[in-house]
């Protein structure tokens, strides 16, 4: 369903047309910059009175000036979804956002429509499930809270409520990760592709009970008793919630899922929604995450290859004497020292460039192009430095970065079992 208005900007009091495609959100807050004046619009759909649509503005209002029939061209025109990359410029009668995004689907895949159907379906049974979560995502944040508290009966019973099951009485530490785990899946769904964490969870137990059992020992004692592994774990928590916070420019994002990387056109697709600013900070924390957790890939890989989790392969003539020393190594220097890793880490995904600028703050983004801008190198006086990307590209590198760093919770999980499991009660039994 579509409704097609004419808006007035408050700022700059001319018109613009859209055409606004309704997702299945309840509240659709949907911004975008005024064509004239490059101010904030929003405009927002309440449809939880269906069939009756209700329209509230904010730094506009609804035009006196409506079209008889089809726009005319004579003011600047926005297409507007919250669910697909959209488009501005001509009006055509019609090729509404989903309409334009079952074709472009068609085309990635040589013209099959059913195929295009198919997933455009997949892609809405994603987004309803997000639709019945984010309603909810305060008591997400609560249940997660409530792991780190002492009240371990209550974390059971709020998480308990949020999975609609039955409370697990258990408050052994296994079993409050478990629930918590069972809170992370059920919640994240629609954002992660459940194949990658399962292969995880399900070879990496393998791989740590054929290595040396004394020196795998060695490495569990080293993370629990410098508190890395736990703190490791608190600040992935810490992410999740945010996510859910800014669910909405994520939603066009994970339509990209079906489209090859390199179709440029629909990268540069716009998002309906505006706030940059308020999102650049999520993919800067969560490749901080990813960095540390590639000290846990490391030492396993450590381990796996030599032995001892402090013994890497020597790289260009030098050697690291301890994963210590690995953990103190930027982001890209920490890739050297995984070799032929077990773990199939997606370094090409992760933009580093972009992550120096943000922490430098050499970032800018124009909000009525939806381009940022960024500056890899640091200073701004040659401007040949910049580097572009879309604020849908930008969305769908925040996405792929948190599926790693969502991934790689799954090798803290696996190390916090084996600890409970296994390490703790041969410690207990005196056996390493
Ligand atoms: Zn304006």
């Amino acid at each position: 369903m579509n409704t097609c208005m004419t808006i007035t900007c408050a700022t700059c009091e001319q018109d613009t047309d859209c055409r606004i495609g309704y997702s299945n959100r309840l509240i659709q807050p949907i911004q975008f910059a005024c064509p004239h004046c490059n101010s904030t619009v929003e405009i927002t759909l309440d449809i939880s009175e269906a069939p009756h649509s209700n329209f509230t503005f904010t730094g506009c209002d609804s035009s006196k000036n409506q079209p008889a029939g089809p726009f005319d061209g004579t003011n600047p025109f926005v297409d507007l979804h919250l669910d697909f990359p959209v488009k501005f410029g001509a009006y055509t009668l019609g090729m509404t956002p989903w309409f334009a995004a079952i074709n472009q689907l068609q085309d990635g895949n040589g013209g099959d429509r059913e195929m295009a159907m198919r997933q455009s379906m997949f892609h809405s049974s994603r987004l309803n499930i997000l639709n019945q979560l984010y309603p909810r995502s305060d008591e997400l944040k609560k249940v997660i809270n409530l792991y780190h508290g002492s009240n371990k009966q209550l974390f059971q019973k709020r998480a308990a409520e949020f999975l609609e099951k039955e409370q697990e009485k258990s408050l052994l530490q296994q079993d409050l990760n478990a629930t918590l785990y069972c809170v992370i899946a059920k919640a994240f769904f629609p954002f992660v592709v459940h194949e990658h964490g399962k292969e995880i969870s399900e070879e990496l137990p393998k791989l740590l009970f054929g290595l040396d059992q004394t020196q795998l020992g060695l490495f569990i004692a080293d993370l629990f008793k410098s508190g890395f592994l736990t703190d490791l774990q608190r600040d992935c928590l810490r992410i999740y919630p945010r996510v859910f916070d800014v669910e909405i420019p994520f939603r066009p994002a994970l339509f990209l899922d079906f489209i090859e990387e390199q179709e440029s056109e629909l990268i540069a697709g716009r998002v309906s929604s505006q706030d940059f600013f308020g999102l650049k900070d999520i993919y800067k924390d969560v490749l901080e995450i990813i960095a540390r957790q590639i000290v846990l890939v490391a030492g396993i890989n450590n381990l796996y290859h030599r032995g001892n989790f402090n013994s890497f392969k020597a790289i260009d003539g030098g050697t690291l004497s301890s994963l210590q020393k690995l953990s103190e190594k930027t982001l890209s220097d920490k890739f050297k020292y995984l070799d032929e890793c077990w773990y199939n880490l997606s370094v090409s995904d992760l933009n580093l460039g972009l992550r120096n600028a943000i922490a430098h703050n050499n970032i800018d983004y124009n909000n009525k192009t939806q381009i940022v801008t960024y500056y890899p190198e640091g200073g701004r006086l040659n401007m040949m430095e910049g580097k572009n990307v879309s604020f849908l590209a930008f969305m769908r590198s925040l996405l792929l970065a948190f599926r790693e760093m969502h991934n790689l919770h799954h090798v803290i999980k696996s190390l916090y079992y084996f600890k409970l499991l296994v390490y703790d009660r041969h410690t207990a039994q005196g056996e390493v």
